[in-house]
């Protein structure tokens, strides 16, 4: 790398400066922490051209070969775990065990996606009466991985493990809040000997004008997108009378349904991981927990405990369980979702406010750990997604009634249910409408499984044995004998 830290363009195998920099900051604290690089949009062309160019020996690289740098990168992500946990939690905030986990994670699925590389298998069919016939797998091509800030480090690594597992080159443009810790993963899995323009990354803050450049040229054939609904649905509609494949993983609004026999302990402690991790900044994170009338008051009294016991501060400070929101713009869109349940009959048990440290140096958008009760679908907290630390919950009484409110929402990425009645639990999977669902399990993600939504949450998987599909194509080969 360039001895410019900010130098965080990858082109061509060579880390280079843009036209400009911009700021990168901690969000505990508002405090610049670092620069990035603006890439132009000559720099996004070349960076086509050298993926492009890079595709051919990339595609014919064995996929033994091609899983062995994925391993060796992965070795050295656990190697490093640790400085990659304090980068990250440095600029998206969250505590730095989460980050920690997170980096792991990371390794965990380079490892998976190098495997899946080696069972790229495609299919021999019998012979007609012509002949036999292949269905050959080949890389999609150039990729664009458009990724967020919220898990900067796993939602990268996810796209880069399994394109470069495929033979695809992809070109990294990281969320403008989060770069540096993109640039350090980078750095680390371009430097276990990637061939120029496998990997390369762009950084900019403004992503409009730079995805547009790379989505006019026929040569990119593939973007995948995690971020917000709003900005994925553009960029499918963006692809106009060029057809690429795009996958979407976009925003969420789970529920997490608690029936009378859950183990209520079990379920209080996942429920209040499962949304107050990453400050409730996450696709995956619980907006409406739902709870059998018979179990109501017990459930949320231990769930209120939790809450109390949360502990808000900067990610790097030991004890912290919760951080700061990203920005302002997240708080305040906390702030009128809690008035607005509260003006509609909502009852504030823990939380329901910004938080005002003692320590003068957080002037970060920190908000209390929230638990609302008397929940009710009126209310804009029950419908869009808060990505912030509040959890509302509403009382059911009925199955059947509980699972059709559960899918009452535009989204479908992830679900939890707790209970021991197997008949019931399963019959309640099969019924939601989520592309993930954790049963007695608050961490449903893993390599091994596929990961994405349903409805306006996205499509494609990623993960898997399904998630490599994503970066290949399938080309049919009838042989007349
Ligand atoms: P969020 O609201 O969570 O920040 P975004 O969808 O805005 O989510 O951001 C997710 C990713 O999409 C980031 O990498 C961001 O830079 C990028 N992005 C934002 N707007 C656009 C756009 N118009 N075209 C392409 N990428 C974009």
């Amino acid at each position: 790398m360039s001895a410019d830290p900010s130098a965080t363009l990858l082109v061509n195998g060579e880390w280079r400066a843009g036209s400009g920099t911009f700021e990168v900051v901690d969000p505990a604290t508002t405090e610049v922490i670092g620069h990035a690089a603006a890439a132009t949009p000559a720099d996004a062309r070349a960076a086509l051209d050298a993926a492009w160019a890079a595709l051919p020996g990339w595609r014919e690289t064995d996929a033994e070969t091609r899983g062995g740098r994925l391993r060796a990168a992965a070795a050295a992500i656990r190697e490093r775990a640790d400085e990659l946990a304090g980068r990250l939690t440095a600029e998206n905030g969250k505590p730095l065990a989460e980050a920690r986990g997170e980096i792991i994670g990371c390794a965990r699925m380079l490892e998976w996606s190098a495997e899946e590389g080696r069972r790229a298998y495609g299919r021999v069919t019998p012979p007609s009466a012509n002949g036999p016939g292949l269905t050959l797998l080949a890389p999609v091509g150039p990729v664009l991985a458009i990724t967020p800030w919220n898990f900067p480090a796993s939602m990268l690594v996810r796209k880069v493990g399994l394109a470069l597992a495929a033979g695809a080159p992809v070109i990294v443009k990281p969320a403008e809040q989060t770069p540096l810790i993109a640039t350090e993963l980078v750095r680390l899995v371009n430097g276990v000997g990637l061939p120029p323009g496998v990997l390369q990354q762009l950084t900019t803050p403004k992503p409009a004008a730079l995805v547009a450049e790379l989505l006019v040229d026929p040569r990119l054939r593939k973007i995948s997108f995690t971020g917000s609904t709003e900005v994925g649905l553009g960029l499918l509609r963006a692809t106009g009378d060029r057809l690429r494949r795009v996958s979407l993983e976009m925003g969420g609004h789970s529920p997490a349904i608690v029936f009378a026999d859950a183990d209520l302990e079990a379920a209080a402690r996942g429920v209040v991981a499962a949304k107050f991790a990453n400050a409730g900044q996450s696709c995956t994170a619980v907006n409406r927990l739902y709870v059998h009338r018979e179990v109501h008051d017990e459930l949320v009294g231990r769930v209120r405990e939790l809450v109390g016991g949360l502990r808000l501060g900067h990610g790097a400070r030991a004890g912290t369980t919760v951080g700061p929101l990203i920005d302002l713009a997240g708080l305040e869109k906390v702030e009128r979702q809690v008035k607005d349940a509260v003006a509609k009959g909502a009852r504030v048990l823990a939380g329901g406010q910004r938080w005002t440290p003692d320590r003068a140096e957080l002037r970060g958008a920190f908000y209390r750990p929230t638990l609302l009760a008397d929940a009710d679908e009126g209310m804009a907290v029950s419908r869009e997604e808060t990505f912030g630390p509040v959890l509302p919950v509403f009382a059911f009484d009925d199955e059947d009634a509980v699972v059709d409110a559960a899918n009452r929402t535009a989204y479908g990425l992830a679900a939890y249910v707790y209970g021991e009645n197997l008949r019931r639990l399963w019959r309640t999977v099969e019924r939601l409408e989520f592309g993930v669902i954790g049963v007695n399990e608050p961490a449903p993600v893993r390599p091994e499984l596929p990961f994405g939504g349903m409805k306006n949450s996205g499509q494609e998987r990623e993960g898997g044995s399904e998630g490599i599909e994503g970066y290949l194509e399938h080309k049919a080969v009838a042989i007349r004998i």
